[in-house]
C-alpha cells in the first residue's frame, strides 16, 4: 500500500510553515475529502452521526473525527495525537529595529531549536495577522530574513563553544535600513489590510528552502518541521483514506507542544476532552457512556524520536539504538515521559504487523535526560490507554531535520491501521 510518499509530505510541509498554516491545511484536504468543517459554537447533534467525518481548527490546532457508521453512545474511541508546531523565532512586538546601517526585526525564541541551525539561512515569516475586527490572516513573507553570523576573523573562538546571546546575536537582518522602516506595514501588506488595522500576530521563522530527497541513493530527506509534521500528515494521510472500522477514529493535532502544551489550543488544555465529550453526547452518551468508551479506546501518541547519530552512538542506550529507515519507533520511559506499557507495545506490534511496516523501541541511556510529547498529558487528562511513538529523526529540532524517505510513509501505514481499528 502506497499510503504516502515522501513528496506528499514534502507537499504539506510546504503548505504548513507554521502551526496555523498546518492546522488550516489539514482542514483543507480534508474537507476536499469529504468532511465537514465543524463549527466549536454550534450544535453538533445533527453534524455528528454514526457515519459522519468533521473537522475543526482551533486556532493552531485542528481535530478531525470518523464516525463508524455502526457508532453508538459508547463506541471507543481511536485518537492520533501529534502536534503542529517547531521551534522557531518569533515576531516580537515593536518589531522594527536595526543598527548599523540594517533593518533587524525583534525575535524571541519559540521551544528549544538548535540555534545555530538558524544561523546564515534565509528565514520566512509565516503565522497568522487578526486585524481589529478580529478577523484572522494568515501569512507568509517569502524570504525576508536572515540571522549572519560573525565572521570567524571577528570571533576566533566561534567552533570552540558555539553559545549565542539569546537577545544579542540572534536578531534577524532583513534589509538595508531606510527611512520610514516599518515591519508591521509590510506585514499588513501580505494580508491585504492596513498597517493600522493590525491588532496582532503570531509570526514564527521557518526555513525558506524547500524540502528535498538527497543522499548518494537519494535515500534521505532533508526538511524543516519533521518533528512533528511527520505524525500531523501520517494521520492527515490515514484520515483521507480511512475506512472506518469498529472506534471512532480521531486525528488531534495540537498547537503549542514545544513549549509546554498549556494553552488552549495545547494537549494540556481541555480541546481534545470536550471534542470527545461533545462527539459520544451527539451520540446519545452520557458522562458514564464516555467514561465506558475511553475505557476501551486507545490513543497513539505519535512524536518525532531519535536515531542513533552515527557520530556519537554512545548517547543511546547500548541494546537499543534505533537506525534511519528502520521503521517508525516505539518510545518507551519508565518515569512516563513516554506512555507506552506492555499493553500498549502488543498493540503496537499488532498494528505494525498489520500494516506491514518494521518498527523499533526507542529507550534512553539512563545518563541521557528523556524528552517527553503529548502522550503522558492525554493519557493523564482524559485516562485513555496510550503509547508513543515517531519517526525516527537526525537533527532533531534544526531549523532543517533529516529522516529517511520510507520512514513517513511507514508511520501513515501504521497510522491508518490503528485509526481503522484493523489490527
Ligand atoms: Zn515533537
Amino acid at each position: 500500500m502506497v499510503l504516502s510518499s515522501i513528496d506528499d509530505l514534502a507537499d504539506f510541509v510546504t503548505a504548513s510553515p507554521g502551526s496555523y498554516h498546518a492546522a488550516a491545511e489539514v482542514a483543507r484536504r480534508l474537507a476536499a475529502a469529504g468532511y465537514a468543517l465543524l463549527d466549536e459554537t454550534a450544535d453538533w447533534s445533527d453534524a455528528v452521526v454514526p457515519g459522519a467525518r468533521v473537522v475543526l481548527v482551533r486556532d493552531g490546532a485542528v481535530i478531525a473525527v470518523a464516525v463508524p457508521e455502526s457508532a453508538s453512545a459508547t463506541t471507543p474511541y481511536r485518537v492520533l495525537g501529534a502536534h503542529t508546531d517547531s521551534p522557531a523565532l518569533k515576531l516580537k512586538p515593536r518589531p522594527t529595529i536595526g543598527g548599523s546601517g540594517l533593518l533587524q526585526a525583534g525575535v524571541e525564541i519559540y521551544g528549544g531549536p538548535i540555534l545555530a541551525s538558524w544561523f546564515d539561512r534565509e528565514l520566512d515569516f509565516a503565522g497568522r495577522i487578526v486585524d481589529t475586527d478580529g478577523v484572522q490572516h494568515l501569512v507568509r513573507s517569502g524570504p525576508w530574513a536572515r540571522v549572519p553570523h560573525l565572521a570567524i576573523h571577528l570571533d576566533r573562538d566561534l567552533n570552540s563553544g558555539f553559545s549565542p546571546d539569546r537577545q544579542r546575536d540572534l536578531q534577524p537582518i532583513l534589509g538595508v535600513a531606510t527611512p520610514g522602516d516599518d515591519i508591521v506595514g509590510s506585514l499588513a501588506t501580505l494580508a491585504g489590510i492596513a498597517a493600522e488595522d493590525v491588532a496582532g500576530y503570531d509570526l514564527v521563522t521557518v526555513d525558506t528552502q524547500p524540502p528535498r530527497r538527497f543522499g548518494i541513493a537519494g535515500d534521505l530527506f532533508a526538511s524543516p518541521r519533521l518533528d512533528n509534521l511527520t505524525s500531523v500528515h501520517a494521520g492527515l494521510r490515514a484520515m483521507e483514506s480511512l475506512e472506518t472500522g469498529s472506534a471512532i477514529a480521531v486525528l488531534a493535532a495540537f498547537d503549542h507542544e514545544e513549549v509546554g502544551s498549556e494553552s488552549r489550543s495545547g494537549a494540556a488544555g481541555p480541546l481534545l476532552a470536550d471534542v470527545l465529550e461533545r462527539v459520544t453526547a451527539a451520540l446519545g452518551g452520557g458522562r458514564a457512556d464516555l467514561a465506558r468508551a475511553i475505557a476501551s479506546s486507545w490513543c497513539c501518541s505519535a512524536d518525532a524520536g531519535h536515531a542513533v547519530h552515527p557520530n556519537r552512538p554512545e548517547m543511546h542506550d547500548p541494546a537499543n539504538r534505533p537506525v534511519v529507515g528502520g521503521g517508525p519507533l516505539l518510545k518507551i520511559n519508565a518515569v512516563q515521559r513516554y506512555t507506552t506499557d506492555a499493553a500498549g507495545a502488543a498493540l503496537w506490534g499488532r498494528v505494525c504487523r498489520a500494516a506491514d511496516v518494521p518498527w523499533q523501541e526507542f529507550v534512553s541511556n539512563n545518563d541521557v535526560p528523556c524528552g517527553s510529547t503529548i502522550g503522558p498529558i492525554t493519557a493523564t487528562r482524559l485516562g485513555i490507554r496510550t503509547f508513543d511513538v515517531g519517526t525516527p529523526l537526525l537533527s532533531m529540532h534544526s531549523a532543517r531535520e533529516l529522516c529517511h524517505v520510507d520512514d513517513p510513509g511507514r508511520l501513515a501505514a501504521a497510522a491508518a491501521v490503528f485509526l481503522a481499528a484493523a489490527e
